[in-house]
């Protein structure tokens, strides 16, 4: 399983596995501690997750998130 975060430094969604502590953001360099994180989506594959990282940024003008 994955979940989709938002970096608290940047904002950018990223990747991380369930069950991962921290994750560094690709984008800042951040070190997130995923318990702190604000989860947009929890997904089965890399793949799924790709493809709801690309839906959440074409929909993020409209303010859209999932509550999970
Ligand atoms: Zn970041």
């Amino acid at each position: 399983m994955y979940m989709v975060v938002v970096c608290y430094k940047c904002g950018q969604l990223l990747l991380a596995k369930t069950g991962q502590k921290t994750r560094r953001c690709p984008y800042c360099e951040a070190r997130l501690v995923l318990d702190k994180t604000k989860k947009v989506a929890h997904v089965k594959t890399a793949q799924e997750a790709s493809s709801v990282i690309r839906a959440l940024k074409r929909k993020e003008n409209a303010g859209y998130t999932r509550k999970i």
